[in-house]
């Protein structure tokens, strides 16, 4: 660093060496006592100046480490502008060059320690990668590349350099992730599309297991099912049992095609004169089950209208040609009570379905071509 004292002291002295020469001479051509205590002035105040800028230039340099150093410059700076004896400039000198040095020491230290954080922070990387890669064994060979590499930068010293590789670390594992996160998108909507066929599957097969198959009503347990969950909502509803009229010599007369065909047309005017709402399932043989979310007389006039619709003349496809034949079927119907079981319930029915049925006995056969 210049000396301000050497300096100073120097220009006092070639002051006084040209005053001497000027008292030989006379007094023409004399370097004036004024001019020297202006030029010193001026160089304290440009020393000053400096030590403010030196202040600013170490706060820009370390933000951390520079606010003490520039408030301890302009301390001095305050006193040389208070002072500037020669033995206040010495001491300011010495301690500008104390402060400048402690703060050289101080600042490098801080970026050892930040740099040593930085390589922390990239073995950390470097495991992770790892631990990543370990789990997907196609990226494997791409991590374990680059947690080499965040080891290796690990050793380097220049941040420059560091800064450097650390980029191209980067970059590679983006790439790596980027794979990683593509595959994982197309495995994901691959099984997504397995869960929906396989849902799609079962939803078929659960369709399928709940219908009949000679008349593709629903089943006995399907529509067991539903009675059992409108006794648990508690809803208002009634259960119909339907059961063919004589249906037996139906068989024995025509055959069991004829009496299969007539269990299919049976079950097809049962489904078209229903409402929407209404459930229809085959029980078994010639019975059949209707569930109706009513009760009372609204039940009473919806299985009147259901009869009459139903029974009548029917046209069978026979071996030997078409069988013309006038069916009769007997219905019960029973309208569920708060704390029935559905056995209870579906006996009601069908109690009520066979008293019909003998009814129909007494008024003659059902059965008629
Ligand atoms: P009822 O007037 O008392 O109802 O007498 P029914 O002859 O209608 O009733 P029954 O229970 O005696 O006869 C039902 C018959 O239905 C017996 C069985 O052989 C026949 N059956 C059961 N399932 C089928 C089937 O899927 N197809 C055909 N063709 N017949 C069936
Ligand atoms: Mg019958």
């Amino acid at each position: 660093m210049i000396s301000l004292k050497k300096y100073l002291d120097s220009t006092a002295e070639a002051r006084e060496t040209q005053d001497r020469k000027q008292s030989r001479l006379g007094s023409q051509g004399k370097l004036p006592q004024e001019m020297g205590g202006i030029l010193a002035s001026t160089t304290l105040v440009a020393y000053r100046s400096a030590l403010h800028e030196m202040g600013l230039s170490s706060l820009a340099a370390c933000p951390a480490m520079g606010q003490g150093l520039m408030q301890d410059l302009s301390c001095v700076a305050d006193q040389l502008e208070r002072r500037f004896t020669g033995p206040d400039v010495e001491s300011a000198e010495n301690a500008v060059r104390e402060r400048l040095q402690e703060w050289g020491s101080k600042t490098a230290g801080h970026y050892g320690e930040k740099t040593a954080e930085v390589k922390q922070l990239l073995l950390l990387l470097a495991h992770t990668a790892d631990s990543v890669g370990e789990r997907d064994h196609r990226c494997g060979g791409q991590m374990r590349e680059v947690m080499t590499h965040l080891e290796a930068i690990a050793t380097l010293d220049d941040l420059s350099e560091i800064r450097l590789s650390v980029e191209r670390s980067a970059a590679s594992l983006k790439d790596s992730l980027d794979r990683m996160d593509e595959e994982g998108k197309q495995a994901t909507a691959k099984l997504r599309a397995e869960v929906d066929t396989y849902r799609a599957r079962l939803e078929e097969a659960e369709e399928l297991a709940s219908r009949d198959g000679l008349t593709g009503l629903r089943n006995r347990s399907w529509v067991e099912g539903q009675i059992a969950n409108r006794i648990d909502q508690g809803t208002i509803f009634s259960i119909a049992m339907v059961d063919i009229d004589q249906f037996k010599s139906i068989n024995d007369t025509y055959g069991h095609l004829a009496g299969d065909d007539l269990l299919r047309q049976f079950a097809g005017e049962l489904k078209s004169a229903s409402r929407s709402k209404d459930l229809i399932g085959r029980w078994g043989g010639d019975e059949f089950v209707l569930v109706l979310d009513s009760g009372g007389a609204d039940a009473e006039s919806q299985v009147e209208r259901l009869r009459a619709w139903v029974c009548g003349n029917y046209t069978l496809r026979g071996t030997s040609g078409a069988i013309p034949l006038k069916v009769e079927a007997s219905i019960g119907l029973a309208q569920h009570e708060a704390g029935q079981k559905w056995e209870e319930l579906l006996g009601k029915a069908d109690a009520a379905m066979y008293r019909r049925k003998a009814e129909a006995r007494t008024n003659g056969g059902a059965m008629q071509r």
